[in-house]
């Protein structure tokens, strides 16, 4: 190994996140299963104040 930053071309080889059921975004886990942007399967959306979101890109979320 050399030093500095190597082997970048691996690190878009494996997808973490897959697209979202509820948001529509490319934001769910698929190992920790939880959406980062919406918190999918948590009932209650992920939202925060300080943060102003768009969750109806593809399906209507209220
Ligand atoms: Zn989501």
């Amino acid at each position: 190994m050399t030093k500095g930053t190597a082997a970048r071309g691996k690190h878009t080889a494996k997808r973490t996140h897959m697209q979202c059921r509820r948001c529509g975004n490319r934001s769910y886990h698929k190992r920790k299963r939880q959406c980062a942007y919406c918190g999918y399967p948590n009932p209650k959306l992920r939202r925060y104040s300080w943060v102003r979101k768009n969750f109806n890109k593809r399906r209507r979320i209220d």
